[in-house]
């Protein structure tokens, strides 16, 4: 505490997300209104502030400081001390002279703020439907950040001289725009242009810009490509089932839902049901998809989302895209720039090459984009009754957030990550930074932006691995990348273990702790193919405390993309003799095919033995006749829950034998219920309640057993909010307490961060 009178001087020492956010100016707005001298600098560790004045006006200058951050700024320590005083009067910003902060770090991208749409709309504003638009409180960052520190030379905003305005804007700390490094206007700054396939620029026709003419093109049904924040989006009107089934075509998509984007949350309102977690998501700065229930007679083309009760929406969040909402006046389908599986499109040339055949016409800007980031995906979900979000990828938006660790990383450490929804983390001290959602680490294109992307976030925020974490699995491509990081400690750690660690780790948790880890496919220490896990330990190591029944995964991947082969397997397991083909699947599965399927399953060849509780997903939706082949990964499962009835309690037995959980009794009751011709909606939910109850009561035991109250829910399986609600209902009722992932996925784009954390409590 300060003397209460007299002339004093105090350091202010703020450490946080600091850096770029406009805190500077807010300190010198905060001290010369208060009548206070000294200064404000960036450092190496966050802001730096000295101040003097009246004892008094310095409480009041601290007081709100705290209170009044500007709203990017994200504070986690504000440190003050007395130091001897110096009769200084006037405020200065000082320029640092250190090489920029690594531990400031740099913000997410951000939605446009209030105050520059208004701009943006306003005619006799100088930025009037200018779509680069922005300030401290807003705009691009981590999208357009080439290196540290954050400052214009080093982001891609680089190539473009401010005006006089502009320049004078941003030099002046009473301007919303100080220091705003991607500061722009029409007379200086980046500038849109309309364009056909060929790179030939599209005639006006009497549209005031070339965002208005875009509208038009949207408007007459034509497919377009839109450079957007973090790379390309592939973008038509959404309520013509011509133009939506004539992207669907050229993307080679068969029936993977397309995201929307609408003008609001009206807008959004009208064509899903929006609870308050969604509206406030959907109008969060980071502007994530938000995945909600379709409203019936939702005015949009059957090919948006054609098996889904659900729909991902999302509002504008970059000028560009505001102007274009607004002109066209409809929903908008807004998928990523890419053909099926590869990486989003975010360079030019190379989207020129890679959409030249799906769009008509391309909306570019001359703004690079130095990290490609896709949307983030988040969708609500009951747990234990209380409702929250789940993240399903995490990128624009959130990333470069960090997330703290429980345990400090003394040694820096880099995590590779897994195969499917790659990311990849970095560690140092209690930071951790998960990268953007690489995707499927399978191919040329993705390991490149793997590589990139570690390389690029090593320097960023000045992390020097001396431990590289990375799965067990020996040819996971992120594996491959980890061993050949020469000089370091590797670690190898069980998928479902990172799976585990990363939950317990983002609560700031280090066990020890039950986990129930349900998800496709994870290596197991026996070689095995695990995906349905009963785990018990803690961040530096588990047992396997028990596991889904294991059946034979016959033909190896062949069985991912084609359930049916799981129903063949399950009934095999089940009845101990061939299988007849289920009536469902009939008609799609031939019967010569089947017998061969069963063969295999019998003789064990090229059919490794899985637990995954994925795969049993896969079995219930065939033998329901939902799906016998996919066309995306959890394709099956999540038609399976959105199959579910609700409303049914039901359940069949699935029996707890020595911490195996044995759902054959399961899969034959779904099956008599099936001839019988109960509906698939009611078998779906009875299977959701019996694997449910099931999993809560095994849990329970281990949770006795291991003498601990804690249980882990994650795995991609649990982004089935039914069974997540349902299990976790039942785990709070045994008097357990229950966690999930809620910063970042339950699926594979959370394991690098749970990588990071093993590795650093083992070493
Ligand atoms: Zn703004
Ligand atoms: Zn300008
Ligand atoms: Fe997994």
């Amino acid at each position: 505490m300060l003397p209460a009178t007299g002339t004093q001087r105090i350091r202010v020492r703020v450490t946080g997300t600091v850096q770029g956010v406009g805190f500077r100016p807010h300190v010198f707005r905060l001290a010369t209104e208060l009548g206070l001298g000294g200064f404000v600098m960036n450092d190496e560790h966050g802001v730096l502030a000295e101040v003097e004045g009246e004892a008094a006006q310095l409480e009041r200058f601290t007081e709100r400081l705290r209170r009044e951050a500007p709203p990017l700024a994200a504070i986690e320590h504000l440190d003050v001390a007395v130091v001897p005083a110096r009769s200084e009067r006037a405020f200065a910003i000082v320029t640092s002279e250190h090489a920029g902060d690594p531990d400031a770090l740099v913000s997410p991208d951000t939605a446009t703020c209030e105050s520059c749409l208004a701009e943006l709309f306003d005619p006799l504003d100088r930025r009037f439907r200018y779509p680069f638009v922005n300030c401290t409180d807003c705009g691009p960052r981590f999208t357009i950040v080439r290196g540290v520190p954050y400052d214009r030379p080093l982001t891609t905003m680089a190539g473009f001289e401010m005006c006089a305005r502009c320049r004078s804007e941003y030099d002046d700390p009473r301007d919303r725009r100080f220091h705003a490094q991607p500061n722009a206007c029409p007379e200086c700054g980046p500038v849109t242009r309309l364009v056909n396939r060929d790179g030939s620029p599209v005639s006006l026709n009497g549209a005031q810009d070339d965002v208005e003419a875009a509208a038009r093109s949207l408007l007459d049904g034509l497919i377009l490509a839109v450079k957007g924040i973090g790379g390309y989006h592939l973008a038509c009107r959404a309520d013509s089932e011509r133009a939506v089934a004539t992207l669907r075509s050229r993307k080679h998509r068969e029936d993977k839902p397309f995201a929307l984007m609408v003008h609001d949350v009206a807008a959004a309102n009208a064509l899903v049901e929006l609870g308050d977690d969604e509206r406030s998501l959907l109008t969060t700065r980071a502007r994530p998809i938000v995945i909600a229930p379709r409203r019936t007679g939702a005015m949009i083309a059957p090919s948006v989302a054609p098996l889904s009760r659900e729909l991902g929406v999302m509002l504008p969040y970059s000028p560009l895209h505001q102007l274009l909402l607004a002109d066209v006046g409809v929903p908008l389908v807004m998928t990523s720039g890419n053909v099926s599986d590869e990486p989003i499109a975010y360079q030019d040339q190379d989207a020129r090459e890679r959409l030249g055949e799906i769009a008509d016409r391309f909306l570019v800007h001359d703004r690079p984009i130095e990290t490609r980031t896709d949307d983030s995906v988040l969708r609500s979900a009951t747990v234990a009754g209380d409702r929250g979000m789940l993240v399903l990828r995490r990128s624009r938006g959130y990333v470069p957030h960090s997330i703290d660790l429980p345990v400090d990383a003394v040694r820096h450490v880099l995590a590779c990550g897994a195969e499917l929804k790659n990311t990849f983390c970095l560690a140092k001290g209690t930071r951790a930074w998960v990268g953007p959602h690489v995707g499927d680490l399978s191919n040329y294109e993705t390991l490149r932006s793997f590589q990139q992307g570690i390389a690029h976030f090593e320097r960023l925020f000045a992390v020097e691995p001396a431990i590289v974490a990375h799965d067990l699995h020996p040819r996971y491509l992120s594996t491959a990348y980890a061993l050949e990081r020469d000089g370091v400690e590797h670690v190898a750690v069980q998928h479902h273990h990172a799976h585990l660690a990363a939950c317990l780790a983002e609560h700031g948790e280090t066990g020890p702790a039950v986990g129930a880890i349900y998800d496709g496919t994870g290596y197991g220490p026996d070689g095995t193919v695990w995906g349905g896990e009963l785990l018990c330990g803690d961040l530096r190591g588990f047992e396997r405390a028990g596991h889904l029944h294991p059946v034979r995964l016959p033909g190896g991947e062949q069985a991912i993309r084609e359930p049916w082969r799981m129903a063949c397997s399950w009934l095999a397991a089940a009845l101990g003799e061939h299988p007849a083909v289920p009536p469902a699947l009939a008609a799609s599965v031939e019967p010569r095919r089947w017998e061969a399927v069963a063969e295999l399953v019998r003789s064990g060849v090229a059919s490794p033995l899985t637990s995954s509780a994925g795969r049993l997903f896969d079995a219930v939706a065939a033998l329901c006749g939902l799906r016998s082949r996919v066309n995306y990964e959890g394709q099956a499962a999540t038609e399976l829950e959105a199959a579910a009835d609700h409303s049914e309690g039901g359940a069949y037995p699935l029996p707890l034998r020595a911490g195996v959980l044995d759902p054959r009794e399961t899969v034959l009751a779904a099956r008599e219920d099936l001839a019988r011709d109960v509906s698939p909606a009611l078998v779906s939910a009875r299977f959701h309640n019996s694997l449910a109850a099931a999993t809560a009561r095994a849990c329970a035991q281990a949770a006795e057993a291991h003498a601990t109250a804690t249980v882990v829910l994650s795995g991609g399986v649990f982004q089935n909010a039914l069974l997540l609600d349902r299990t976790s209902a039942s785990l709070a009722a045994e008097g357990l307490r229950v966690l999930v992932p809620r910063r970042l996925p339950p699926n594979d784009g959370g394991i690098s961060y749970g990588q990071a954390a093993v590795a650093t409590a083992l070493t």
